[in-house]
C-alpha cells in the first residue's frame, strides 16, 4: 500500500486518481484542514483507497496508519503552502512543515518503511542567481515556507546517511491545470494562484495584476507552469525509482518554458473567448521576476518527459472551475 499524506488536496488529489487508476492500493492521510473530503469521495470511485482523517503535529495519528497498514513507500505532500502566510506566521509554517514531517519520518524508521517521495519546491532556490534553475543551483530561500522545505530536505539527506531512509525531492516550479475528465481540480479558499484567479475574474473583482515593471519581455513575472497530470506521472516514476533500488535523490519539476503573467492572461482570454476584466497593480511581495526549470535531470533519471502546456493547463482548468461553479463550492 502506498501512503499519500495530503492525498485530498490539489497535487496529492491528482497522485492518488493517477496510482488508483494504475491498480495501486492507496492510504490517504489528510487533516481536512485545507484539503476536502468531497474531493476523496470522488476519489473512492476510481479503485482501492482507504481514508484516514488525522494530523501529523500528532504522532499517534500517524503511528496509527503504520501499527495496522502495511506501508511499501510515502508520498508526502501535507503541508502549509502560501509564503505571503509564512512570512507572517512562520510558527505556523515550522510547526506543520517541520515538526509534522518529523512524526512522519519517525514513524517510517519505527516501522521499517525506508522510501518517501517528498513534494518540494522551486521556492528552496531563493532568488535565482541563473535561469532556468538546475538542480545545482544554491539553495537560499528568501522566505520561511522555502526554508520549512528545505529543512526538511536537509534531514532527509541526514536520515539517509544514519538510517537508510531514502528519499526523491521533487521540487516543483508553478503546478497548473486539473484531472483532464474533470473530476477533481485545484480547490483552494482563498484561491491565491494566477491562472484560477484570472479564470475567475469577474466585472467586480477583476483579476488582479501584480507588478508590470519586471526586467521581463513584458514587464510580468514569468513562471514555469507545469501541468498537475504531468506532476502526477513523475510521482509514480519517483516510487518505481525507489522501489528498484534508486538512491536519494532531488529532481526538479518544471517544462523548461517560462511564460509571463500577460502571456497567461492572453491564453485564458484565448480558451475562454471574452475580455477578462483587468486591474493592474502593485507587485506582490516576494516574487522574483523569473522562475524557470532547468528540466534535464528528470529525464535522465526519471525518463519523465512533460506531455501537456499550458493551453492544457489553462483548458482543465476552466472545465474545473466550471465543475466548481455548478456545485457552488
Ligand atoms: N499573480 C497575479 N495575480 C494573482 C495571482 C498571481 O498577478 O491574482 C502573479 C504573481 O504575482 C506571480 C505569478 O502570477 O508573478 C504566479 O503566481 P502564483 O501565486 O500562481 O504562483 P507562485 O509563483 O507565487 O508560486
Amino acid at each position: 500500500m502506498i501512503l499519500v499524506t495530503g492525498g485530498a488536496g490539489y497535487v496529492g488529489s491528482h497522485l492518488v486518481m493517477a496510482l488508483l487508476e494504475a491498480g495501486k492500493d492507496v492510504i490517504v492521510f489528510d487533516s481536512l484542514e485545507l484539503g476536502h473530503i468531497e474531493i476523496i469521495d470522488i476519489l473512492k470511485k476510481y479503485g482501492n483507497l482507504k481514508f484516514v482523517q488525522g494530523n501529523l503535529k500528532n504522532l499517534d495519528d500517524i503511528r496509527g496508519v503504520f501499527l495496522v497498514n502495511k506501508i511499501e513507500a510515502v508520498v508526502h505532500f501535507a503541508a502549509y503552502s502560501q509564503v505571503a502566510e509564512s512570512v507572517q506566521n512562520p510558527q505556523k509554517y515550522y510547526y506543520n512543515n517541520v515538526y509534522g514531517t518529523l512524526n512522519l519520518l519517525n514513524a517510517m524508521l519505527e516501522f521499517g518503511v525506508n522510501k518517501i517521495v517528498f513534494s518540494s519546491t522551486a521556492a528552496t532556490y531563493g532568488e535565482p542567481v541563473y535561469t532556468p534553475i538546475d538542480e545545482n543551483h544554491p539553495q537560499n530561500p528568501i522566505n520561511p515556507y522555502g526554508n520549512s522545505k528545505l529543512m526538511v530536505e536537509r534531514i532527509m539527506d541526514d536520515y539517509d546517511k544514519a538510517y537508510g531512509l531514502k528519499s526523491v525531492r521533487l521540487r516543483y516550479f508553478n503546478v497548473a491545470g486539473a484531472d483532464s475528465k474533470s473530476r477533481i481540480g485545484e480547490w483552494h479558499n482563498p484561491e491565491t494562484h494566477l491562472i484560477p484567479n484570472v479564470l475567475k475574474a469577474t466585472p467586480d473583482k477583476k483579476f488582479k495584476m501584480f507588478g508590470t515593471d519586471y526586467g521581463t519581455k513584458d514587464g510580468t513575472c514569468v513562471r514555469d507552469y507545469i501541468n498537475v497530470e504531468d506532476l502526477a506521472v513523475a510521482h509514480i516514476k519517483a516510487l518505481e525509482y525507489l522501489q528498484n533500488g534508486g538512491d536519494t535523490n532531488y529532481i526538479n519539476l518544471g517544462t523548461n518554458e517560462g511564460n509571463s503573467v500577460k502571456e497567461v492572461f492572453a491564453a485564458c482570454e484565448e480558451v475562454k473567448g471574452v475580455s477578462i476584466p483587468l486591474e493592474i497593480c502593485s507587485r506582490r511581495a516576494g516574487d522574483p521576476a523569473t522562475l524557470v526549470a532547468d528540466n534535464k535531470k528528470a529525464k535522465e533519471v526519471l525518463n519523465w518527459i512533460p506531455q501537456k502546456d499550458l493551453t492544457d493547463c489553462i483548458e482543465t482548468a476552466y472545465q474545473w472551475e466550471k465543475v466548481l461553479k455548478r456545485s457552488s463550492k
